[in-house]
């Protein structure tokens, strides 16, 4: 676990999958955009960020829990990603795009249809 954000992750590639599979076409890691979106849909202008728990401390997460050694380290390290997250959220917003932020333990086996059918929904909404 040397790198802040992994690429490819499992969840990621599932959302990729399905929506390629309904027709969505799609960016992956762009570094125009502020962040780097894993996922960028340039037509819906929106920008997808598949977050992992831990790395980016979602809120009352039983996923987000902090190690219990080196605790100033990791919590340094996640607010990191967490005020970054936020950042880049802000600046898409400013040049008119969606930053849309998936959880990983959203994207878990049961509720993953649930949460791909509401992503698209919403995508769907202002075009
Ligand atoms: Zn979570």
């Amino acid at each position: 676990m040397s790198r802040i954000r992994s690429k490819d992750t499992k969840p990621e590639m599932a959302v990729r999958k399905y929506l390629f599979a309904h027709g969505f076409r799609y960016r992956l890691h762009d570094k125009k955009l502020p962040g780097k979106p894993d996922i960028v849909l340039r037509k819906y202008k929106a920008a997808i960020f598949v977050h992992g728990c831990f790395w980016h401390s979602h809120e009352s997460c039983r996923y987000a829990v902090t190690p219990k050694s080196n605790v100033e380290y990791w919590a340094n390290k996640i607010s990191g990603n967490v005020s970054r997250d936020r950042a880049a959220g802000e600046k898409l917003q400013n040049l008119g795009w969606k930053g849309i932020v998936l959880w990983e333990c959203e994207l878990r086996k049961l509720n993953f249809e649930f949460v791909m059918d509401r992503l698209i929904k919403q995508l769907r909404k202002n075009n």
